[in-house]
């Protein structure tokens, strides 16, 4: 069998500041980052004989936008010497609405950069502070319209919904304010509140109340039926395209088990029978390149019934749903005959449809997508 094109990630693990809400790995201390640009060719080394190339590169973390875009170009340079980036590549980086003007957005465009994935969050200037957000709704509009100006064509807006005290209505008027500028995708994260965040510890405490569980998949189905009137194919539980060639082609690898390579502090890397992830700590990342080793954390071996069941969750998450033949060809299981009583149920409550030998989530399913691959 072919072995599908590998993506490669890097997570760059600074911010200006931190959000309320956030689980990311990412420190403040930026004058790091000369240190950590070094660290990471070092790292590049260790997988050229893995990995030769790529048709997708992903700078995401954190906020890859404060590198600016003198950086960018390094580690764009660096990224080509090791490795090949194969002719036509989607090419994506975050940016923090409050970091770029016109003409680095252009720079970066000028870099090989061809989609853009703008951290707007919210275009509500009290939601924005609740969520300890740097930037406000006019840098957001800002920096999109700046993107388009500078030749950015594959612009995608991240939103989040579900925050403690926001109405259906007030998520609305944030769906109708980015539909306004009519971006190329959109992805749209309930947000999930751990304990050891700020706003994990108010909720906690009482102090902020997230909607209930009814409530958050109001939110879901309404965001879906609002977008897809609006023109967009609703193809992963949080992620909107206005048409299919503007999905994001680095995060399906995710979802179809396709190799991936992740670079920097707690990046996860997948080779298709197994994972490793590095270490969540610059410091600990940085002293592991420093003394020649492999920055990695911890693995795992996947064996064959992990990753059908794998295969079953992310199948179940996404438009395109499970291809049977595959799990056939993949797993030596015929999901039909083998829960034949279950699919029957589901498909009765309107959950997915079977249909040329794919099985789909429909809205309904997407929405309780974890639940139907416990079948
Ligand atoms: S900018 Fe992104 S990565 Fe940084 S703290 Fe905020 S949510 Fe986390």
């Amino acid at each position: 069998m072919q072995m599908k094109t590998p993506g490669l990630y890097i997570h760059v693990p600074f911010c200006q500041s931190r959000c309320g809400y956030c689980d990311f790995y990412s420190i403040t201390q930026t004058d790091l980052m000369p240190e950590y640009l070094v660290a990471l060719q070092r790292e590049m080394g260790w997988y050229r004989d893995k990995f030769e190339s790529f048709d997708t590169v992903y700078l995401g973390g954190g906020t890859p936008s404060l590198l600016r875009p003198g950086r960018v170009g390094d580690l764009i340079d660096a990224i080509r010497k090791a490795f090949v980036i194969l002719p036509g590549s989607e090419i994506t980086c975050e940016v923090n609405p409050a970091d770029l003007n016109r003409e680095d957005l252009k720079d970066l465009h000028d870099l090989g950069i061809n989609r853009l994935n703008i951290g707007v969050q919210s275009f509500s200037d009290g939601e924005l502070l609740m969520l300890g957000r740097r930037h406000n709704r006019m840098q957001a509009v800002a920096a999109f319209e700046d993107a388009c100006s500078a030749g950015f064509e594959n612009i995608g807006l991240d939103l989040i919904y579900c925050l403690p005290g926001q109405s259906l209505s007030m998520w609305e008027e944030n769906l109708r304010q980015a539909l306004d500028l009519r971006p190329a995708h959109l992805s749209c994260y309930e947000l999930e509140l751990k304990d050891h965040t700020p706003l994990g510890q108010r909720l906690a405490h009482g102090e902020i109340v997230q909607p209930g569980e009814d409530t958050q998949r109001e939110f879901f189905l309404r965001t879906s039926e609002i977008l897809e009137t609006a023109g967009f194919i609703h193809y992963e539980v949080s992620n909107f395209a206005l048409g299919m060639n503007h999905a994001s082609r680095h995060n399906q690898k995710y979802w179809d088990h396709t190799p991936y390579l992740g670079l920097g502090p707690s990046a996860h890397s997948f080779d298709g029978a197994g994972r490793w992830w590095n270490h969540a700590s610059l410091e600990h990342y940085l002293g592991d390149l420093r003394e020649g080793c492999a920055p990695v954390a911890g693995s795992e071996v996947l064996d064959r019934e992990a990753l059908y069941s794998e295969a079953l969750l992310l199948g179940f998450r996404t438009r395109r749903g499970i291809d049977l033949n595959e799990i056939r060809r993949r797993f030596g299981r015929d999901l039909l005959s083998e829960h034949a009583q279950v699919l029957e149920r589901f498909s009765r409550e309107g959950l997915i449809t079977i249909e040329n030998d794919f099985l789909r989530p429909t809205r309904a399913g997407m929405s309780v997508a974890d639940g139907l691959a416990r079948l």
